[in-house]
């Protein structure tokens, strides 16, 4: 029974957009691993997270679950992490279990990883070099560049298996996240090359929002430790502005390029092991990032460069190899699928929803049209953005900021007024056009009203949350 089980093997990244792919058509780099996953799997086009910053997404995806429902709404709120998880099934079902790399949902008493054979996890964010990491609940400094580190014991847990059982490894990269510090092998990719800037880099968030406005993630509030140089002098501000993107954006691919190295490392042991037939390996990121995207980097926003996260998925007995899904999937989907491959039960209380039919190439009647984010950090100190909810159809976007704290670790109490976004995607992929209140968008944007208030219920988020925690 064991041996027909799948193995998973779980490869995340932390801030990889899917634009930074080739497999998903990047103007700016190459990924050839990342691509391989791609080219003998599925991959996914319209992935989404259901809030864009990295505890919540993690915390989805170890659960199932929404936000409001795993208790981790923001990057302050706590992981508890003896509620029910993906690894703790997994282990109460005969499955050797592994958590390798970035965890970053606390660490110490309650937040400590559970459900894992083994864990070996940064502390906090951290480092791309001489990573300080807990292991089994001890601290220690490890020799060398974190992406390289991460899948070496990744390949040393597997090593040490008991071959006799199927196995789940959870692969999670620190980058490509900020602060953007590549390894000696990439550190002069791309010196002598011009990176394009993306079509929406001069956005001047007329028509939007005062969300939009108020954000700090413009090239301008780049800090000197990310740029990691001093800025060139007698320069114009729009000159700066691209100058800050190159060293942004390079330093970034750089990292990108070590995390696509290592995927080809697993995949060739996968194949020298023999092990490549009999386990599901994915590719993907807690969430979507902007590079240069409206002039931004960073994420939070509900618009598309943040909202979409890569997904690309191998398993070469179920899944047809160069098949492409344009259904929608989400980040709390990922849990309730595994376990079926896993011929595991999905607990009733999992929100997710198990899309192994779309992996089989069909996409069943009645699949959902429509998702459901929310993202409640808000005015957070360092990017400024507003607190929201919203929904997404396939072909628009309604996005209510909502303005509130509600007392959220990690918020500002500084009430903003409240404000609505409607994106006509099929006219406006890039967002530029807030088209809300316009007399033509008044029946669809009663319609996405009525259907987003529709998604809160049936998720059991409200709207107005009186106290933290509560
Ligand atoms: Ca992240």
């Amino acid at each position: 029974m064991n041996q027909q089980r799948p193995n998973i093997v779980f490869i995340m990244s932390d801030d990889h957009a899917a634009h930074a792919m080739s497999c998903y058509g990047s103007k700016i780099n190459e990924t050839p691993n990342i691509d391989r996953i791609a080219n003998e799997g599925m991959r996914f086009d319209n992935c989404f997270c259901t809030n864009s910053i990295c505890a919540p997404s993690r915390a989805a995806i170890l659960t199932g679950k929404y936000n409001h429902e795993c208790g981790v709404r923001t990057l302050d709120e706590p992981f508890d992490a003896r509620q029910q998880s993906l690894p703790k099934i997994f282990q109460e079902n005969g499955y050797q279990t592994a958590m390798i790399g970035k965890w970053h949902l606390g660490h110490g008493g309650i937040s400590d990883p559970q459900g894992f054979d083994y864990w070996n996890v940064f502390v906090n964010q951290g480092f791309y070099h001489q990573p300080k990491m807990i292991e089994m609940g001890e601290e220690k400094v490890f020799q060398g560049y974190a992406t390289d580190l991460v899948t070496d014991f990744s390949m040393d847990w597997l090593d040490n298996r008991d071959t006799d059982k199927p196995f789940l490894l959870f692969c999670h990269h620190k980058a490509p996240h900020r602060p953007w510090e590549p390894d000696e092998k990439h550190a002069h990719m791309y010196e002598d090359v011009h990176i394009p800037e993306p079509e929406t880099f001069n956005d001047d968030y007329a028509n939007r929002s005062e969300a939009a406005k108020a954000a700090k993630m413009r090239m301008s509030d780049l800090r000197p430790k990310d740029l990691k140089e001093d800025i060139p002098e007698g320069l114009t501000p729009e000159e700066e502005n691209s100058w800050r993107y190159q060293r942004y954006i390079k330093d970034y691919l750089r990292c990108v390029a070590s995390v696509d190295d290592n995927v080809g490392r697993l995949l060739d042991y996968l194949d020298e092991q023999g092990l490549t037939d009999s386990t599901i390996i994915v590719y993907t990121s807690d969430q979507g990032f902007f590079l240069g995207d409206h002039g931004w980097f960073d994420k939070r926003f509900m618009y598309e460069e943040s909202l979409r996260m890569p997904f690309v998925i191998r398993y070469p007995q179920a899944i047809k190899a160069g098949s492409v899904s344009e259904d929608m999937i989400l980040n709390v989907d990922f849990a309730p699928t595994f376990l079926t491959y896993a011929g595991i039960d999905v607990p009733a209380d999992m929100q997710g929803v198990n899309f192994q039919t779309l992996l089989e190439g069909k996409t069943p009647d009645h699949w959902r049209d429509s998702m459901y984010y929310r993202y409640w950090m808000h005015c957070d100190h360092e990017h400024n953005v507003h607190s929201h909810y919203g929904i997404r159809t396939h072909t628009h976007k309604l996005i209510y900021y909502y303005g509130e704290a509600y007392g959220l670790a990690g918020s500002q109490d500084i009430p903003t007024a409240p404000e609505w976004e409607l994106f006509d995607l099929e006219n406006d992929p890039y967002e530029m056009k807030n088209v809300y209140g316009e007399p033509e968008y008044e029946e669809t944007f009663q319609k996405l009203k009525a259907e987003l208030e529709q998604l809160q219920r049936e998720l059991g988020d409200e709207p107005v949350h009186s106290i933290a925690g509560a």
